[in-house]
Parts: structure tokens; sequence; C-alpha cells
């Protein structure tokens, strides 16, 4: 229902104001959030683009501002501001945290994210349900602030988190998404072709099962895109690798170390083979399933046989192999 719509917006918007005002002007907001983003680096400048804020260490600061603004609590609630027990207790869902806004692809503040400030606390992360204006899934963060990068640069770079996405803002770099710690959906893939063809995974240098990670972005090529990857460090991070090696050296970084996709995986197979023979047939059968997945023909073909002499296979052999998929395949 539109109706409903509009008024959510326009209560997000309300907390979103809320929330940035409280970093800015409030002691709590200026000495616990403020600090904390400086502290991580954030100019004044990026605090102002990404609209962050800080929510008090309070039961239910927003929720009384928000009614003494003749907002009714039913709103705040269907907004996912506003918790409400079974047994009738009522409280903010951001208490203590900072505040990163998620826009829609137009401006609009859908959503949040919310990052607690103290050492270990669970969760790390916590951000607002499903709403009626925020659906997850076809969400991407940065997507407002990057979308005319990503159209000039024709590249789109992947991240996995928020501060990832405001880190290489601050590096110079603003063609720049990041699907909020979960593998991409259909739906997110389909915004981004709206600017371009190019995506770029950034991987953080902790992710659990590398070889796990890159499976889950064969669907970025199934969709017909170019997919290239980077893989940084051990222990680090868009954001603390782009701290750590200042704007020119990072973007340096990304120059260097920007691979194919197919190309990077061929190459951890060879290397896996090598090792374990046994290992081969499999790494061949899974190297051929992922060129399946790539629409354009002669695309595939580049491919095979680019992966015919990195994995020293007779272009012959990936080739049956590869038509013998596409036959099960219809
Ligand atoms: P930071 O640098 O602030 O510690 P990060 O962005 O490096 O955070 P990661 O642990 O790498 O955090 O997670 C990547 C992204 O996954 C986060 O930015 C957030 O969007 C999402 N995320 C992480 N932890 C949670 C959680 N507990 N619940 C929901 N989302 C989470
Ligand atoms: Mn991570
Ligand atoms: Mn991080
Ligand atoms: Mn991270």
């Amino acid at each position: 229902q539109q109706n409903e719509r509009d008024s959510l917006f326009i209560v997000l918007n309300f907390a979103n104001e809320y929330f940035k005002e409280t970093l800015k002007k409030h002691d709590e907001g200026q000495s616990i959030g403020l600090s904390y983003f400086r502290e991580r680096g954030f100019t004044e400048r990026t605090i102002e683009k990404f609209e962050l804020g800080y929510s008090l260490d309070q039961w239910d600061a927003l929720t009384q501002k928000a009614l003494k603004n003749s907002y009714n609590e039913d709103i705040l609630a269907k907004a996912g501001l506003l918790i409400r027990k079974d047994d009738g207790k009522k409280y903010d869902r951001f208490r203590g945290r900072v505040i990163f806004p998620i826009h829609n692809v137009t401006g609009k503040v859908i959503a949040f994210g919310a990052r607690t400030l103290k050492k270990d606390a669970k969760p790390k992360y916590l951000n607002s349900p499903e709403t009626e204006v925020y659906h997850k899934s076809k969400i991407l963060y940065g997507l407002f602030q990057g979308k005319q990068a990503i159209r000039q640069q024709d590249n789109c770079y992947l991240v996995e988190g928020y501060t990832d996405v405001i880190s290489l803002h601050q590096s110079d770099i603003e063609n720049v998404v990041s699907s909020s710690g979960t593998s991409l959906t259909e739906e997110q893939i389909r915004l981004i072709r709206r600017f371009t063809d190019n995506i770029t995974v950034l991987f953080d240098g902790d992710t659990a099962g590398l070889m796990a990670a890159l499976r889950g972005v064969d669907m970025i090529l199934e969709a017909g895109l170019n997919v290239r990857v980077v893989v940084f460090p051990q222990g680090e991070d868009p954001d603390s690798y782009s701290r750590k090696l200042g704007t020119t050296e990072f973007k340096n970084y990304l120059k260097e170390n920007t691979r194919d996709l197919i190309t990077f995986k061929a190459g951890l197979y060879a290397e896996e083979a090598a090792r374990d023979p046994i290992r081969k047939a499999e790494s061949i059968k899974e190297i051929v399933s992922t060129i399946t997945k790539i629409p354009d023909p002669i695309k595939r073909a580049i491919y095979i046989k680019e992966t015919s002499s990195v994995l020293d296979i007779d272009e012959a052999v990936l080739l049956a192999e590869m038509n013998k998929l596409l036959i099960s395949q219809k």
C-alpha cells in the first residue's frame, strides 16, 4: 500500500536525522560515536556523505523523541525501529551503536545497519528486519553513493561490509557496493547491471574457504557479467588494507592483483592438482562447470583454451566435458 510505504519513508527519514544529530550534538554521541568514527579514520566529509549516526545507550530514546513528534508506536514497529515483546515490553531496536543508514538507489533511507562499540559484544552488526520498504536481497549498500562512478568506471567493486565501502570512498574509489555479508542475489546482480557489466569481487583475507566463496560467484557469470577478483592478505579486508597502504599504494595493489575469475580459479586448481593428482580430475570438472555457466559461447571457447594450457589438459577433453554439461542442462 502506497500510503503505508510513504509513512515508513517519513519515519525512517526522521530516525535518520535523529541519529545524525545525536552523533554530532549529543555528549554521548560525540564522546562515544564520533570518537569511534574518528579512530577508524573516517573524515567529517565521509560522515556527511554516508549520513553516519549514533543511537544512545538508552531503552527508548528514539521512541520517546518520535512520539513527541506525533509518530505512533505502530509505524515505529513497522519500520523496524521499535521492538514490542509479547509481554508488553517495548524498546528501541538500536541502542548504544553507531548507525549506517541504508539507502535505496534513489536515496531514500529504508533501513539501518548498526555496529556495537563494545569489544566482543554480539551481534557485531545489528540490521533492520525485513519491512514493507526493506528487502535485504534487493538492496546494495553504497549503490546510491556509487552509481555514477560505477557507470563512469564501467566496473563495480563488490566488498563484504559497510566499512569497506566507506573506506574505499575515502581512498577515492567510489564505484563500490556491499551485499552486507551475504552472497549476491540475482536481484542485486540485476541492480548492478543497470550501470555496468563488470564486477570485481574483493575478498576479505579472512574469507572462510576461498574455494567455496569463489563458487558463490559463479551465478554472477551465469548472469553474463564479467567477473574479476582480488584477494587480500590474511587478516586484512578492503577497509583495513586501504588504510594501511594509503590511497596511492592501495590503488596500485588493486591494479596489480586484479585477476579474471576463471583464470584465477584455474590457477588455484592447477596448484592443487600439482600437490594431489587424484584431485586433478575433480578440479577439471569444477572449472569446466564454471565455464559452462557463461552464456556467451565465444567467451566459453576462449576460457576452455586458456584452462587447457594452465591445467595441461587436452582442449578436446575439456570441450567434451563442457558439451556433456551443456546437454544435461537442456
Ligand atoms: P568491522 O570492520 O566494523 O569490524 P566488517 O565490515 O569488517 O566490520 P565483517 O565481520 O567482515 O565486518 O562482516 C562483513 C559484513 O557482514 C558487515 O559489514 C555486516 O554488513 C555483515 N555482518 C557482520 N556481522 C553481522 C551480524 N552479526 N549480523 C548481521 N550482519 C553482519
Ligand atoms: Mn569478514
Ligand atoms: Mn573490517
Ligand atoms: Mn571485514
